[in-house]
């Protein structure tokens, strides 16, 4: 059993069942032996590739996109460019090439990286050690970032945020909780004895039917209302992506993913990718209440194609140094784009400040 497990087993046997969210939270991030504190877990050597690991054209894109948006904001400067979890550093990489092409802007960006995992701030550190902008600076969580008018970009950053799962049974939603097993995992679900508030759950599936769950991230509403507010009083747009629904549904959604395979969510914790689909129509919910506007969300696919994914991609062919380079830059595009492929899972919620024209993408 690893060092976790054993961590986790002991909480257990002294608090008793932990929420799912406090599970996922140690198995992703505790401080000695989580997840993505020990590892780059990116990359085909690793457990998942993500979009701007596929190809450049996806954070060129995204580049343009925040340029574009920094300059019918008023360009205000200074301005953070904000990244939560920025992986390998290649969606910034890639977004800094593209954004040159407008003028003014990386002299008024300050980048700010929201990054908990050491591994990960070092690979970010090689990528971004020759920025092009006043300062790159990390950080922990976006609370500590500093109040500026923001540009922030978030990529499969929410799907990795704790989720509390609810069971409904006959005597209304009750927590599922992870305890102690005998077998191989050591761990099990067992349900609450306790039925939740009924405001826990978001409205519209109150009623859904005796067996149903339904998965809520306070964490990742908490990050929401905290953008909403930033926009509404500073300014500017944030950009996120990721695979989800669009609207809030009933449905067992957290997923253990290692070695690009599934496995068993309980069995070894730290040693999987735990994650879990955003629920965009929560996130937009947190934004609107903070006082700010969320657009969409849009399937990736339409909205890159929007962006220009076509002509950026052909570009790239024509330089493409041979005919293997060119046919690898070819089915990244289609790989991004395709609805059967990321296409279509993959959805982004755009941010605005109130009376904002709808982002490039969003109209
Ligand atoms: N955006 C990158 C990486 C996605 S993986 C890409 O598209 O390639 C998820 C990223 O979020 C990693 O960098 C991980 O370390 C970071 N992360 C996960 N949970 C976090 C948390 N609670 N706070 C800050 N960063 C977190």
């Amino acid at each position: 059993m690893s060092a976790l497990a054993e961590h986790l087993r002991t909480r257990i046997a002294a608090e008793g069942p932990i929420t799912v969210a406090d599970f996922m939270a140690e198995a992703l991030g505790n401080p000695r032996h989580g997840y993505y504190t020990t590892r780059d877990p990116l990359g085909a050597r690793g457990d998942f590739v993500t979009a701007p690991e596929i190809s450049q054209v996806f954070g060129e894109l995204i580049g343009a996109w925040c340029a574009a948006m920094w300059d019918s904001m008023g360009r205000p400067a200074p301005v953070a460019w904000v990244e939560l979890g920025p992986g390998r550093g290649t969606l910034m990489a890639d977004a800094f090439r593209a954004a040159r092409t407008m003028p003014g802007f990386l002299d008024a960006c300050e980048v700010h990286l929201v990054e908990a995992s050491p591994a990960l701030a070092a690979r970010q550190r090689e990528s971004l050690e020759d920025a092009p902008v006043r300062a790159v600076t990390w950080w922990s969580s976006l609370a500590e970032v500093p109040r500026l008018p923001v540009l922030l970009v978030a990529n499969e950053f929410f799907d990795a945020l704790p989720v509390r799962q609810y069971v409904r049974t006959a005597s209304g939603w009750c927590e599922r909780l992870v305890g102690v097993a005998d077998g191989a995992s050591g761990f099990r679900f067992v349900l609450s004895t306790n039925t939740a508030r009924e405001s826990t759950i978001p409205e519209s599936l109150r009623d859904a039917p005796e067996g149903s769950i339904v998965e809520v991230s306070p964490a990742s509403v908490e990050i929401a209302a905290d953008l909403g507010r930033r926009i509404a009083s500073d300014g500017v747009a944030g950009l996120v992506i990721d695979y989800g629904h669009a609207a809030s549904a009933p449905g067992e959604t957290l997923q253990a993913v290692r070695g690009h395979a599934w496995a068993d969510v309980l069995a070894d914790p730290g040693e999987a990718d735990l994650t879990a689909h955003v629920d965009f129509a929560a996130l937009a919910r947190a934004v609107a209440d903070a006082g700010a506007v969320a657009h969409g969300p849009v399937p990736q696919g339409v909205l890159l194609d929007r962006l220009g994914i076509a002509p950026r991609t052909q570009r790239l062919i024509e330089s493409a140094a041979d005919r293997r380079a060119a046919e690898a830059i070819l089915s990244g595009s289609r790989r991004l784009a395709d609805p059967d492929q990321m296409g279509m899972l993959f959805k982004a919620l755009a941010v605005t400040r109130k009376g904002a024209p709808a982002p490039p993408g969003f109209a």
